[in-house]
């Protein structure tokens, strides 16, 4: 198609456009406006329709293909004044239907044709016309059948004129009838004649009709395309062929008779009954190629394609009474247009897909070389990775051999040693010789029982074991040894995660372990000691100024958790923080800290505490932290108190006895040259009297200290209570001024030391005639209390007041400062309830205030106890 003329026309529009409006199914041929008419080109339907098909055309005059002569001289000079007109005037002309005869297929004969042309001028680059494109219409079908109808039509006008000029002759015959009565008569056999003649040419005008009637169906029976007639408004299918029926799908008498619309309802919406009107108003014929149709077959809705043309039918009057209708079924052809039409597109996709794989396949292809890439590169990297694990190993294997600790290396599936170092051996104590080519529990069979399963372990779930100071016997050198090891099972696995070996690290840390024990132990004592002796400890930072302290140091000082010294100090006495800081410097020269000072208490009261520590110096010499204990020491100041007291009494007790003896010696001294000077006898007697008083405090005072230390042997024996009783107190009694009245059980005996118990009893009656002079009677009583004997001294003296009660048998306690004016050490109380104590009795006093005192004690009954 790319000729000349393409490409001229390509300047003024694309050849798409073109080629869509000139390979169309309208038959269409380019013709140059030249006095040949050249045809320049032709479509494929131009050849299907002038019968041309497979003859080259192009370049030959119209005139050459289409000889003037045997196409008639009418139609060839109607084409060519159409086709000059074109050219000349410059404008398109659309030609009426003309009668052209042209060559058959095999060029034997013409072919009778009628055709209907459009030709448009196309103009050059100088305006005036080029080409001629001209549009080729082969109308000849319907002209035949419009001319076979024309033709029945003029019949039937023909023998209606005929029967109207007959009709006028017969008025006119009638008009000589009325007029000419006479006539009337005898031309009566005329007429008779004349009517019979009528009568017969009637007959056979209505045969002619019947005739031209029959011809035309047969006409539209026999036409081998879709033919029908439709008349009246109603379209009733008045003839309709079986090609017309086939269409439908129906048959000639399911139709024959019936109105368009009841045969095809499912028309109503589609083009078919517009054009029908539009043909019955306007009276103008009407076709149209390619429509599609929808239509009810037996087997459902079907769709065809059809060509149609539409021609007006004229009554008398000339209005339109009917249409004919010829259509052509391109079905078909359609369809096979479609399929190519959908070929064309299928294999477009495929193309396309095909060429989507291909770059797929061109992606792939970089894919894999880029892979191929990667796997040199990655080979090198192998073999880098091959040289450098060598040099590993032989790093791997020296520092097995240089390792501070033991390593032991053993093959995963049969345990065989594989590298031991010496450091191992000394560990287990084995010579090389007995590690070699052995599994390691028969190189360390004493390890065996505890170990293999732990190894087995490690071993299957690839999991390391550490083992911190185990405590296990190692034949080292054939001797059992007693170790504490740290040692590790690690598994050492192949790319896999298999473990192909256990690397065994261990260390000997028996000494460590050791140390610490006794460490530990040493800490343990002396803690223990810190607490049975109840010291608290402390731990001063001097340069941060912070102190640490006990639980019990807190308790001492009566505070909880000291932040500085000076929250320390704060407890301290006023008066003794200066001797704490002086005690400090002190100590930061010698070393050692050793004080004592008083602390006061949130409740006021007054504690006294020792602090002895230690300081410790940094490489300066400089004092950096005091580490210390701190004992409560306020009982034992207590104590020493009243001891000091307890010494300036008895000094003071001892004096009196001592200044009497000391004047009675002095007066007997002056008077010794004179035997019967007669003071002598009272000097003497008050002598005797002092040195018993002396000696009854040196007893007072050797008993404490006998009870003090334990050597209060008791000399038990059994004897009866109201006689020993009764014995006592010969003193008292001696001096008549008092009244001692015995009551209770005079038979009870009792197991025990009587001498002490004499003591006892002398010492409450010694008591009431001390500190209740007044009370004359006093009261001895003995009664027997359940297994116990209970024995009291009652008087009926100034009583003791109850708070005081508690601490009479304390040792140096004295009740009062009426006491003051009596002499005494506040022992013989305390010696009392010592003596009972070690008797396994009670001892204890009721008392009310100006009513008097009951001293008592207890004793086990009949020497059940056996000291
Ligand atoms: P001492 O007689 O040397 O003071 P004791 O231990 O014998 O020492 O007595 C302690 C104190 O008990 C006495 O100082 C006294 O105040 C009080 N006391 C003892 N016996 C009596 C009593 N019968 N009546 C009142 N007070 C007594």
């Amino acid at each position: 198609m790319i000729n000349t003329f393409l490409f001229l026309l390509m300047h003024r529009t694309s050849l798409s456009i073109f080629n869509t409006l000139f390979n169309t199914e309208v038959p269409r041929i380019i013709l140059k406006a030249d006095p040949d008419f050249t045809i320049q080109d032709y479509n494929e339907a131009y050849q299907l329709a002038t019968y041309t098909a497979g003859k080259d055309l192009r370049g030959k005059s119209l005139w050459e293909v289409y000889d003037p002569k045997e196409s008639g001289v009418t139609g060839t000079n109607l084409l060519l004044e159409a086709l000059t007109k074109a050219v000349k005037e410059n404008v398109s002309v659309f030609m009426p239907p003309f009668h052209y005869d042209i060559p058959d297929a095999d060029g034997q004969g013409t072919v009778k044709s009628w055709w209907q042309l459009e030709i448009i001028p196309i103009p050059g680059e100088n305006g005036t016309p080029e080409f001629l494109l001209t549009t080729t219409y082969n109308i000849t079908q319907t002209v035949l059948n419009k001319e076979a109808l024309e033709q029945v039509t003029l019949s039937e006008k023909q023998l209606n004129e005929e029967l109207a000029t007959s009709n006028e002759e017969l008025a006119a015959i009638n008009e000589e009838l009325s007029s000419t009565v006479e006539e009337l008569t005898t031309a009566q056999d005329n007429l008779f004649q004349i009517n019979g003649k009528l009568e017969s040419r009637v007959a056979e005008r209505t045969k002619a009709l019947s005739d031209t009637e029959s011809s035309l169906r047969s006409l539209v029976m026999s036409a081998h395309y879709p033919l029908m007639i439709l008349r009246g408004r109603e379209w009733v299918i008045e003839i309709a062929n079986q090609p017309l029926v086939n269409l439908w799908d129906k048959t000639i008498t399911g139709v024959t008779g019936r109105p368009l619309m009841e045969i095809l309802p499912e028309i109503e919406d589609q083009p078919f009954p517009g054009f029908l009107r539009q043909v019955y108003d306007s009276g103008v014929g009407y076709g149209q190629e390619e429509q599609i149709f929808h239509y009810n077959s037996p087997d459902g809705p079907a769709t065809k394609y059809v060509s149609f043309y539409y021609d007006p039918m004229f009554d008398n009057q000339g209005q339109v009474c009917g249409i004919i209708v010829a259509a052509d079924d391109i079905t078909e052809k359609v369809r096979s247009r479609q399929l190519l039409e959908q070929s064309y597109k299928d294999q477009k996709e495929l193309n396309d897909r095909i060429s989507t794989i291909n770059e797929e396949l061109a992606a792939t292809n970089e894919e894999l070389s880029a892979s191929n890439e990667e796997l040199v590169n990655s080979k090198r990297e192998l073999e880098l990775n091959i040289k450098n694990l060598a040099e590993s190993e032989a790093r791997f294997r020296s520092l097995i051999t240089q390792a501070p600790v033991g390593i032991c290396v053993i093959r995963a599936s049969d345990l065989m040693i594989m590298d031991v170092n010496n450091n191992y051996l000394q560990l287990v104590g084995k010579p090389l010789g007995e590690m070699q080519n052995r599994t390691i529990w028969e190189a360390v069979p004493e390890a065996a029982a505890n170990y293999a399963p732990v190894m087995n372990t490690v071993i299957t779930t690839g999991e390391v074991f550490i083992a911190n100071e185990h405590e296990l016997i190692l034949i080292r050198n054939g001797v059992p040894e007693h170790v504490f090891i740290d040692f590790v099972y690690e598994p050492v696995k192949d790319a896999s995660g298999n473990v192909n070996s256990i690397m065994v690290v261990g260390i000997d840390v028996s000494d460590k372990v050791l140390s610490r024990k006794n460490i530990a132990d040493i800490e343990e004592r002396i803690r223990l000691a810190v607490e049975a002796a109840e010291i608290g400890t402390f731990d001063h930072d001097i340069i941060n100024d912070t102190i640490v302290t006990s639980e019990r140091c807190d308790a001492i000082f009566g505070f909880d958790s000291p932040g500085s010294r000076n929250d320390v100090l704060n407890s301290f006495h006023p008066d003794d923080k200066a001797m704490s800081d002086a005690a400090r410097e002190e100590a930061y020269r010698t070393g050692k800290m050793y004080y004592d000072t008083r602390l006061i208490y949130p409740d006021g009261s007054i504690h006294w505490v020792r602090i002895n520590g230690r300081v410790y110096h940094d490489e300066d010499e400089k004092p950096v932290r005091v580490l210390g204990t701190v004992l409560d020491i306020t009982e034992f100041k207590r104590l020493q108190q009243q001891k000091d007291d307890f010494i300036s009494i008895a000094s003071h007790e001892l004096r009196t006895p001592l200044t009497s003896l000391k004047a009675s010696l002095q007066l007997l001294e002056r008077v010794k040259d004179k035997p019967q000077a007669t003071m002598v006898p009272r000097l003497i007697e008050q002598s005797s009297r002092s040195m018993n008083k002396i000696s009854d405090l040196v007893d007072d005072l050797l008993n404490v200290s006998h009870m003090n230390e334990g050597q209060a042997k008791l000399n038990k024996s059994l004897f009866t209570i109201s006689t020993m009783l009764n014995d006592c107190c010969t003193h008292v009694r001696a001096m008549g001024d008092y009244n001692l009245i015995f009551e209770g059980d005079h038979e009870l005996k009792v197991f025990a030391d009587e001498h002490r118990i004499d003591q006892v009893v002398v010492n409450f009656v010694n008591n009431a005639v001390k500190y209740a002079p007044d009370s004359l009677e006093i009261y001895l009583k003995v009664e027997k209390r359940g297994d116990m004997v209970r024995i009291e001294v009652r008087d009926s003296g100034p009583g003791i007041p109850a708070e005081k009660i508690p601490h009479l048998f304390d040792r140096y306690y004295r009740a009062g400062n009426a006491e003051l004016q009596i002499s005494g050490l506040g022992l013989g109380l305390y010696i009392s309830a010592e003596i009972i104590k070690r008797h396994g009795g009670e001892i204890g006093v009721d008392s009310e205030l100006s009513k008097g005192s009951t001293f008592w004690f207890t004793l086990p009954l009949e020497g059940t106890i056996d000291l």
